[in-house]
């Protein structure tokens, strides 16, 4: 096989491509993975990855100022926020050189460059005026999603940004209007706003994250006009006041990144451009995939990582793997978290109860100074299977992972055996508990 021949080229190295191209090298195929910018996509560079060093100073920030509830007087300096964003940057660059590892590991090429299809086994990548050819027997495009702004306001990079431009910031503006309440609005206000920015928040739906539960929504909401943000929700006109802002950022939705002639070789796409594919992450050109943000069914990087294997399996051995999508996961970085899991059939349980454990009953959240929040949890009357799970509290990002399995693996009432003290996962078994009317760690219902 020529140096420039593969059996598999992926098209993008977010976390939807990157677990392609390792699953597929795994599987012993000649591998090239082409990406025009950095290697690890909007995840490590302009997403999850980078709001999340954000939050987790914030955190320390909030914690280092209520040291003296452990007996400390530890004061804390003006925080610089240039220097938060180095420190930020200098550990998105390792977690890169990680990744670049990995693939190197496997004897992935990288080839830096942007794709484009000649035919549908042919691929132009262009560089700087440098061409190169890459013939491959079967491509995954992954290549994600960018940020959509709102007709007649244009991103420009300076009063009008997305979050790329968001994050790309090393001084905190005076005022922000975030335009759009959902994750990653909730994200950046409360990241902002921590940092000394004054924030106005703006959803034209009645309430944040439209599509969650409505009590964790009015938390969130409650916690951040705690913190000073300002939210407006049933909001349409909140553009009509655009002067008044320093910068106002919209994040109201995210649209595919589909330029590079995938319509010439008869993909087919979405009425919203989206790419097309069925169960096994195929789309209608028999060798050609498509994972992550690209196929459009859910934004999120551990959707792209899950589609990225499906694809690669399929791709190397012939399609074996369906999607089976057991549950539906949400995490928002609000200040506390918040986080939510529900079977994908939840809609169809009718005979459900419902149960709550707040964090004001949890011996360790006493201990870890988080007492606010609370474990929600649905529960099938009939076989005590729990069906869901809310989560608002410090560590609800990482909970929500056991619950999530809780979902996908049990069959009935989970038990008590399993969960060790004194923990905060406890407070998931406590709701499931208080659901069936039994659990031990609340006071007797009236
Ligand atoms: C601010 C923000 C915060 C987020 N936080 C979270 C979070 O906490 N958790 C979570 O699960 N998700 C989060 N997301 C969403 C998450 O980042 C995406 O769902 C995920 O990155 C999608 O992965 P992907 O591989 O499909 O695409 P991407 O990560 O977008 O990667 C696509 C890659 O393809 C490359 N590319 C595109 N076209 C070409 C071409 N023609 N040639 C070569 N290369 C090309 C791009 O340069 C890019 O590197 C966040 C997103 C944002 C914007």
């Amino acid at each position: 096989m020529d140096s420039s021949r593969y059996n598999v080229a992926v098209i993008g190295s977010g976390p939807g491509g990157f677990a392609a191209a390792v699953r597929a090298a795994q599987l012993g195929a000649k591998t090239v993975v082409i990406e025009k910018s950095f290697v690890g996509g909007t995840c490590l560079n302009c997403g999850c990855m980078p709001t999340k060093f954000l939050w987790q100073a914030l955190k320390l920030k909030q914690k280092i100022q209520k040291s003296y509830e452990y007996g400390f007087n530890s004061k804390l300096d003006p925080v610089v926020f240039s220097d938060v964003i180095n420190k930020r940057d200098k550990n998105i660059s390792n977690i890169r050189k990680g990744m670049e590892l990995i693939l190197s590991s496997y004897s992935i090429d990288v080839v830096k460059g942007t794709a484009s299809f000649k035919d549908k086994n042919m691929l132009s990548v262009s560089n700087e005026g440098r061409h190169l050819d890459i013939l491959a027997d079967k491509i995954i495009i992954a290549s994600g999603t960018k940020p959509s702004s709102i007709r007649g306001f244009d991103f420009d990079g300076n009063k009008i940004i997305s979050s790329t431009d968001a994050l790309s910031l090393t001084k905190i503006p005076k005022t922000m209007l975030v335009v759009g309440g959902g994750a990653i609005g909730i994200e950046m206000a409360t990241i902002f706003s921590g940092f000394g920015c004054s924030v106005t928040l703006a959803e034209c739906e009645g309430q944040l994250l439209p599509n969650e539960d409505g009590e964790i929504s009015e938390e969130i909401k409650k916690n951040l006009s705690r913190q000073g943000v300002e939210v407006l929700t049933s909001c349409v006109n909140s553009l009509n006041n655009a002067d008044k802002y320093e910068k106002i950022l919209i994040v109201t939705g995210r649209s595919p990144v589909n330029d590079f002639g995938i319509d010439k070789i008869g993909v087919k796409t979405t009425a919203s451009k989206f790419v097309e594919t069925n169960e096994f992450c195929q789309t209608n050109i028999e060798n050609i995939y498509a994972v992550g943000d690209i196929a459009g069914k859910n934004l999120l990087a551990y959707t792209a990582q899950n589609e990225g294997c499906i694809a690669a399996e399929n791709a190397v051995k012939g399609n074996s793997l369906k999607i089976n999508n057991k549950v539906i996961l949400q995490v928002v970085f609000s200040m506390p978290q918040s986080a939510s899991v529900k079977v994908v059939d939840f809609s169809n349980y009718k005979n459900v109860s419902l149960g709550k454990f707040p964090f004001t009953a949890s011996g360790r959240a006493f201990i870890e100074g988080e007492r606010a929040g609370f474990v929600k949890c649905a529960v099938d009357k009939v076989t005590q299977k729990p069906l869901a799970f809310w989560l608002l509290g410090a560590h609800s990002d990482e909970l929500i992972n056991t619950a999530s399995q809780i979902l996908a693996n049990s069959a009935n009432h989970i038990s008590r055996e399993s969960f060790f003290h004194p923990s905060l996962s406890e407070s998931l078994l406590n709701a499931s508990e208080d659901a069936l009317g039994k659990c031990t760690e609340l006071p007797k219902r009236l």
